[in-house]
């Protein structure tokens, strides 16, 4: 009972506006709104992004030259002022100890002149500067010395994400109010097992330690604390999603193989490597059982993800289902379509297209069709999303190059079946541990092997001086009858940012250095039918240069194309450079990437080395990860999960580890967090994920 009553009252204080803690007016109000703070929970979850070690107060001949230091001093000269222009005044005064002596300056603060007497002591912080005989500080914050409770001072003191117009000390002032009003009375939302299994310390004691730290060992524990929650919650939530969309739901229970399967398998253009026999056989498990199959399959590129996908839309027509292939460009859909025809050429298989450039009257008539079922396969484009496109009988799902459509988009086609099964293909491989968290509701098949006879990629990352050397080279390629893709960063070019764009790039060479050549040039603002035209022009060789932006990124196979040349790669990042690189070395002939590379930095070099070093997908995405943060993969957050706020998930991929353990241990025991100890979770789950994934309601 008296548990409850403080619960209650909890709540009620975390939901208080922060317009009711001192100091916070309407116009400050207004600027921690734009913060994303609205009420007191807001305010004791906003995390500082960093610290200040003003606890180790120094004497004045330790001070180290550009470090961020405190000490304490006596005040030992008037403030002389000096105004070298007009409207800038600088505030002089000595500061001294018995070691040493100190000058501070305050650029345009006039009112320093009115603080500081001779004889008193304070504490200032701030960043040292060492010239020749003197020690110098700029701008110091300073607390009296001697009172009671120093506010920013004798402390570890946190930063906070700011904007300009709230200063640190108005953010710490206002998360020290509401940390004051929510007291030591946050509700423990980890069981006590976890707690004690993974040594984490209490919620309470976490929170005062993330914002206040009274030793950095204090805030290692709080941090460890609040990651792995966040990390474990994340996790269980997609844990029972995943539970949701594969028991709650009743599957449709494909028929199991018989020999029109082996006569599709043995009239494909060659033989299937182990690894796609080995993903197929999974998929087929998944689909003969009733359980709806919700499965990832990822691949390098050209590892043979499409022939896969064929196998298993075959396999849902064989019982009588319609399946659907949506991918995230019109040039994509188009090739995939080519692609299916012709395998399915003589296997009594209805395989149409639909995408956004098809006339009204062609779609209406597809649709129809569709409707009757008399289209088994529907390959196409976001088009298939649309509210008119109705199924006859969907009952597989296929998405091609994912981490361009979210859940959300996964869930309106797969709502146009009945629980049809879901097959999710990605060629930007990623680390296990970050699978499970981006893809955590699907059950994930590798295809760890390229097919036979792939020759490397032969990669090369050079600079512009290289230019005419490179042109020559292409000169020489083309000669022999290859074509070449060249990548630009930009559609036109921009005022803003400095890197070669599609439309500049391909008139200057149709004009001077290729003039001799067919030159093509296609972007993601041309017209949709303009686009396909352009790429069917390279498709069939009537095109030798093709200057695009990366809307040649996904999945286009073109064979005789042997040379990618990319311009302005560090504006890339690897995996999407390696996806382009993929376009390339589909065919006989060895092929070539060469990376034109503006960026000067170690990070760009050390990028450029990865890329010409290896060609294994995997090995490229964790050093994407490990160099550019995972902001790569989470950027867009169109996989819609809730954001994170302390965890950073290339920096604790060990606490993730852990945390990952501790979730898979709960959802095995007790799928529907009902036990008394897994309430809390389940509450904490619902709270973070309710109405921000779809599906999730086993809640
Ligand atoms: P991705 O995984 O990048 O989507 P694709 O499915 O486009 O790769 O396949 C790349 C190329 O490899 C295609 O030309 C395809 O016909 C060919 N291919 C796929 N599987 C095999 C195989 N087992 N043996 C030989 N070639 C294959
Ligand atoms: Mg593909």
């Amino acid at each position: 009972m008296e548990e409850n009553t403080r619960n209650n009252n909890i709540k009620e204080v975390m939901k208080k506006t922060i317009k009711y803690l001192k100091g916070i007016g309407e116009v400050r109000e207004k600027l921690f709104h734009r913060l994303g703070i609205y009420n007191i929970e807001d305010l004791v979850s906003y995390f500082p992004r960093d610290y200040e070690d003003r606890n180790n107060i120094k004497k004045i001949n330790e001070l180290q030259d550009d470090e961020k230091c405190a000490f304490e001093g006596q005040i030992s000269s008037r403030v002389t002022e000096h105004r070298p222009k007009r409207g800038f005044t600088i505030s002089k005064l000595v500061i001294k100890d018995e070691t040493g002596s100190i000058t501070a300056s305050w650029f345009n603060q006039p009112y320093i002149k009115n603080v500081f007497k001779p004889g008193e002591k304070y504490i200032f912080f701030g960043k040292i500067a060492r010239k020749f005989n003197s020690i110098e500080i700029q701008n110091p914050i300073y607390e009296k010395a001697g009172e009671d409770k120093f506010k920013n001072m004798c402390r570890i003191v946190p930063v906070y994400p700011s904007t300009m117009d709230l200063s640190q000390n108005v953010i710490r002032a206002a998360v020290r109010s509401a940390m004051d009003a929510v007291g030591s009375n946050v509700e423990e939302s980890l069981p006590p097992s976890i707690k004690e299994k993974y040594k984490l310390p209490e919620i309470n004691y976490a929170y005062s330690n993330i914002h206040f730290p009274i030793s950095f060992e204090d805030f290692k524990n709080a941090r460890y604390r609040l990651v792995f929650e966040e990390l474990f919650f994340m996790q269980i939530g997609l844990l029972s999603l995943k539970a949701t969309l594969t028991n709650e739901h009743k599957g449709i229970k494909f028929n199991k193989d018989d020999d029109r399967m082996d006569a599709f398998i043995k009239a494909l253009p060659f033989s299937l490597t182990c690894a796609q026999e080995n993903v197929f056989c999974e998929i087929k498990n998944d689909m003969e059982s009733n359980k709806v199959m919700n499965r990832l399959v990822q691949g390098d590129v050209g590892s043979g993800k499409t022939v896969v996908a064929a196998l298993a839309l075959y396999k849902a027509v064989l019982s009588g289902y319609q399946g659907a292939l949506m991918v995230p460009t019109e040039i994509l859909a188009g090739q995939h379509y080519i692609t299916m025809s012709k395998l399915f050429k003589g296997f009594g298989v209805n395989v149409a297209l639909l995408t956004g450039s098809k006339t009204a009257k062609e779609k209406r008539e597809t649709i129809g069709k569709l409707k009757k079922g008399e289209i088994q396969i529907l390959i196409g484009t976001h088009a298939l999303l649309e509210d008119k496109v109705e199924f006859n009988s969907l009952g597989l799902v296929v998405t091609d190059e994912q981490h361009r459509f979210g859940v959300r988009q996964r869930a309106v086609l797969s709502k146009k079946g009945n629980d049809p099964d879901v097959l999710v293909m990605t060629a930007t491989p990623i680390p296990r541990t970050l699978a499970l968290i981006l893809y955590g509701d699907l059950d994930i098949s590798i295809i760890n092997e390229l097919p036979p006879g792939r020759k490397p990629i032969k990669t090369y990352a050079v600079d512009n001086g290289m230019r005419q050397r490179i042109y020559d080279f292409i000169r020489k390629k083309v000669k022999e009858g290859r074509q070449i893709y060249m990548v630009c960063p930009l559609v036109e070019e921009s005022e803003e940012i400095s890197a070669r764009s599609a439309n500049e790039l391909a008139g200057t060479i149709a004009e001077n250095d290729f003039k001799d050549m067919r030159v093509g040039l296609v972007h993601g603002k041309m017209k949709p039918k303009d686009k396909e035209a352009i790429m069917g022009d390279f498709v069939k060789g009537n095109l030798d240069i093709l200057v695009s932006t990366t809307v040649i990124e996904v999945g286009v196979n073109v064979p005789n194309a042997t040379v990618m040349v990319v311009e302005n790669s560090e504006r890339f990042g690897l995996s999407q450079l390696h996806q382009l690189r993929g376009r390339v070395g589909r065919g006989e002939e060895e092929s070539f990437c060469i990376l034109f590379n503006e960026g000067k930095g170690a990070v760009a070099k050390e990028r450029m080395k990865v890329m010409e070093k290896t060609n294994d997908g995997f090995v490229i995405s964790e050093k994407d990860l490990e160099l550019r943060g995972p902001g790569e993969f989470f950027g867009t957050r169109q996989h819609g999960l809730p954001e994170l706020k302390i965890a950073n998930l290339y920096k604790d991929m060990e606490i993730l580890k852990i945390a990952q353990e501790a979730a898979i241990n709960i959802i095995t025991e007790d799928p529907k967090l009902s036990s008394d100890e897994n309430i809390r979770i389940k509450m904490a789950v619902k709270e973070k994920f309710e109405g921000k994934i779809e599906g999730l309601s086993f809640l």
